[in-house]
């Protein structure tokens, strides 16, 4: 018989979603599983602006981990990991527990650091949990009267463009794009689409990075002050902290550096997917649409490490069609330098959320009205 072995898997993420499903078809005997997640749910970003334009109910736009970890055996432990000692083989919790792993399955996604502004209490985008729960008391209680956005990526894109859609034309918003101005990781045709969209629906662009941010302004590096009694801190993300100091080998980035194997480079044992991982042969934006298609090399990988199988290599897209939401519905499609916009291209979008949500057992019905 089998040695016992022990499976940790960190974090809730996109990938972590193919994992718990393998177990669920095929769960070797002799592994016992525990989920580490701060929260018994994964909320799928893609489908959040959608929430906030009020097309979604929340309940659509999250993913139980509760009865995937169930139908996997899998014990879910309610808690987060605050460091990792990768000699030890052990895990250490924000609940004081220390688990030990013969295998370690890493999806925890990035994080934000507000610190880098210099003001404690700028509102971030992660943890997501945080940031849906208080924007949907804010909008029960006071709905802001001005939005400024930080952060000129796709995500700030579609957050600004959600507000205008959910306040109405009453409400003033406006985007602070950075330095490298709006959507700068896309081709031109749909920087410039996305310019028109902002444009069209009375979204201010303010190109230029922000120098400052309190709690009811923006001062851009020019100097001028935006008002705001609600801010939006889309910057990056980074690595999380407690990486430092594990002994994984780590980017400069700071994410933990996987062979195409999705295995760390340093620690066999040690598998990692989405944002939290970083390749350096193969350099690939920081993205859910990875996350999700790496999730299948990862689950056979893990499972294949516990059953003494070889790795096998994790090939990703060369290009990957993203979809921005313009507030109503709405939608771009960029495929490599190709651009396209129309209501049709958000229907094809909200048929690709549902669908990813419906195999995880997320009800599709209707979008709220
Ligand atoms: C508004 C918005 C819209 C976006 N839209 C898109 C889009 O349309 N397409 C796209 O490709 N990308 C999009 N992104 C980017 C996308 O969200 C990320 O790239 C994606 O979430 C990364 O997936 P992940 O599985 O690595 O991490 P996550 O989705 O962040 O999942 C990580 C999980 O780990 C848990 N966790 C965190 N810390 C710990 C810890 N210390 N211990 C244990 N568990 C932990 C979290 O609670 C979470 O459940 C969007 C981002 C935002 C903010």
């Amino acid at each position: 018989m089998a040695e016992r072995q022990w499976l940790v898997l960190l974090g809730g993420g996109h990938a972590q979603l193919a994992v718990l499903q393998a177990l669920a078809r095929q769960r070797p005997a002799h592994v016992e599983a525990v989920l580490v997640t701060p929260a018994p749910r994964l909320v799928y970003s893609g489908m959040l602006p959608g929430w906030l334009a009020g097309h979604y109910t929340e309940a659509q736009c999250v993913i139980a981990l509760a009865p995937l970890a169930a139908a996997a055996g899998v014990t879910l432990r309610q808690a987060a990991a605050i460091g990792l000692d990768a000699a030890a083989r052990t895990v250490q919790l924000d609940d004081g527990g220390v688990l030990g792993y013969d295998v370690l399955s890493v999806n925890t996604g990035p994080v934000q650091d507000p610190s880098a502004w210099g003001t404690a209490g700028v509102p971030t985008l992660r943890p997501i949990e945080d940031w849906l729960a208080r924007t949907t008391r804010r909008l029960a209680v006071a709905p802001p009267r001005q939005v400024v956005v930080v952060g000129g990526g796709a995500a700030g894109f579609e957050l600004a463009l959600a507000w205008r859609h959910r306040l109405g034309v009453a409400a003033e918003v406006a985007i602070v794009t950075g330095g490298t101005g709006l959507l700068a990781n896309y081709p031109a045709a749909v920087r410039r689409l996305g310019v028109r969209a902002l444009a069209e629906r009375g979204v201010r662009c303010i190109e230029g990075a922000a120098r400052e941010i309190a709690s009811d302004a923006v001062v851009t590096v020019d100097g001028r002050i935006w008002a705001a009694d609600e801010i939006v801190l889309a910057t990056g993300t980074v690595a999380p902290r407690w990486l430092q100091g594990s002994g994984l080998a780590l980017a400069p980035d700071g994410g933990l550096v996987t062979l195409p194997t999705l295995q760390s480079v340093s620690h066999p044992e040690v598998f990692a997917a989405g944002d939290v991982a970083s390749r350096l042969d193969q350099p690939l934006p920081k993205s859910g649409v990875h996350a999700v298609r790496a999730g299948a090399v990862l689950a056979a990988n893990v499972l294949g490490r516990l059953a003494g199988r070889a790795p096998v290599p994790w090939a990703a897209p060369g290009r990957t069609l993203n979809l921005l939401s313009l507030g109503e519905r709405s939608a771009i499609a960029a495929w490599g330098p190709l651009a396209v916009q129309g209501r049709w291209v958000w229907r094809w979008k909200d048929r690709i959320d549902r669908g990813f949500m419906a195999r995880h057992g997320t009800g599709s019905g209707p979008a709220a009205t």
